[in-house]
């Protein structure tokens, strides 16, 4: 007799599940809200889908509870980013590897990877039911009974693949921990996580539209460092974003929670737009191009050493207007090169939810056995982004959704 394998939800983590739990022999239905499955993967990637990396550890993962640690070892272990590739060619979907480590289906497409798993979810004959918000679950016996807002459902194993709270349009609307909350398991608040920092500083409207290559570090109130990162800062009208900022963004709240802080505005977002020079290089190159061109405007003679918003911004901050670069003190010039390279922007908030690419706590991962099956609740699986892990930018999140639905999904149909 199969298996009767019941999935909550339709993202990656769920879709990956189902095919697996169908492919080892179980009857497999997912019970979406949504009127479509796969749309958070549709927007993923800027639309192209990075699947996972080459370059992969646990050195890419966060979690709020270091205890963890073995268990996501363990699982990274179980599925390396070439199996993860290898399902995909298993599903008729070409890969290729971008910037060296980053995979993306060789049609750089998140659409080809949705439609390449509805078709294998077709073939597979996994019953695909929409629209259906799964509000409850109980397990009575050895029987689990799903109640959702249409129908109740029951089935031999279950797999809660409903993901975070991020983006919550995509579907994601933090329902997965309304179920934790009613099953009695440890979960840490949801927090957001790779995303931008709204920073209380007075140049973020004159820099605003700037992009620079830069590091970036959050410091505590004692100026000890809690994250660094380095690439492309976008300053925005209301603090920085990008990839760097995203990366940092992650480790804010893990820290807050390790040291039992709640003010996020203790810290501060320190940027270096010359990480690679000395402070006293940056010096003396400045003051040779002030020297250099002594009898212009101070905005004239640094043209083409800093772009006009970081000329307007400095010229503004140190009443620069109509000095010559002769008359420039060295004093003023030692700070330039000091400002530019520890550049402060006090945090006043994280930019949530509905802007941030994951949700960081979740499901304690000592709730689960390795198969992501709950200790409490034998047959019942918790999958991806609902679970108290969070992974860098670059392929890591879906590969963590991808692999924890690979290792739920298989051991749901044993
Ligand atoms: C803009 C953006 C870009 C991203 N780009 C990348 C990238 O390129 N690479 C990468 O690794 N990661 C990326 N991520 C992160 C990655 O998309 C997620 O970590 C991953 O999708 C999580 O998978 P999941 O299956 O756990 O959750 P989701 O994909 O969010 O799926 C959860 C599903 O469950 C459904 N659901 C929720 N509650 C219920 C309920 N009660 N009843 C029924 N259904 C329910 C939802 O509608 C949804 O379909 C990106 C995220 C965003 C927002």
């Amino acid at each position: 007799m199969k298996k009767r394998v019941l999935v909550i939800g339709g993202g990656a983590s769920g879709i990956v599940a189902a095919i697996v739990a169908a492919r080892h022999g179980a009857s497999v239905s997912i019970l979406e809200h949504q009127d479509k499955i796969g749309k958070k993967l549709l927007l993923t990637g800027n639309g192209k889908c990075n699947l996972t990396n080459l370059n992969l550890g646990s050195s890419n993962y966060v979690t709020t509870n270091h205890e963890d640690m073995d268990f996501i070892n363990h699982a990274l272990k179980a599925y390396s980013p070439q199996q993860v590739i290898s399902f995909f060619h298993s599903i008729g979907l070409r890969t290729t590897v971008l910037r060296d480590s980053y995979v993306y289906p060789e049609t750089e497409a998140s659409a080809s990877v949705v439609s390449a798993l509805l078709r294998e979810l077709q073939k597979l004959h996994v019953e695909i039911l929409t629209n259906q918000h799964v509000s409850s679950i109980s397990k009575k016996d050895n029987h689990i009974c799903i109640i959702s807002d249409k129908q109740s459902f029951g089935a031999d194993s279950v797999i809660v693949a409903c993901g975070g709270k991020s983006y919550p349009k995509t579907g994601s609307d933090g329902s997965g921990f309304d179920l934790l909350r009613q099953m009695h398991l440890q979960y840490v608040e949801p927090y957001p996580a790779l995303t931008s920092l709204i920073c209380n500083h007075n140049g973020c409207k004159i820099l605003s539209g700037m992009r620079n290559q830069a590091s970036v570090s959050i410091l505590d109130s004692k100026h000890s460092m809690v994250a660094s990162d380095y690439g492309q800062i976008q300053f925005t009208d209301y603090g920085i974003s990008g990839i760097p900022v995203f990366q940092v963004s992650s480790k804010i709240y893990p820290y807050l929670l390790k040291h039992k802080k709640t003010c996020l505005t203790d810290l501060t977002a320190r940027i270096d737009l010359f990480p690679y020079a000395e402070e006293e290089k940056l010096f003396l190159q400045l003051d040779r191009q002030l020297n250099e061109y002594h009898s212009f405007s101070f905005e004239e003679a640094m043209s083409g050493f800093l772009h006009k918003k970081w000329i307007q911004f400095l010229t503004s901050k140190y009443g620069l207007s109509n000095k010559k670069g002769k008359e420039i003190r060295k004093s003023i010039i030692k700070q330039l090169a000091h400002d530019l390279k520890n550049l402060d922007f006090p945090i006043r908030e994280l930019k949530g939810f509905d802007f941030c690419q994951v949700t960081g706590g979740g499901l304690d991962l000592s709730e689960l056995t390795p198969d992501f099956e709950l200790k409490k609740y034998p047959s019942v699986f918790i999958t991806g982004e609902l679970l108290n892990i969070t992974g860098d930018c670059g392929g890591y999140n879906l590969h963590w959704a991808f692999l924890s639905g690979m290792i739920a999904g298989k051991k749901a149909a044993d």
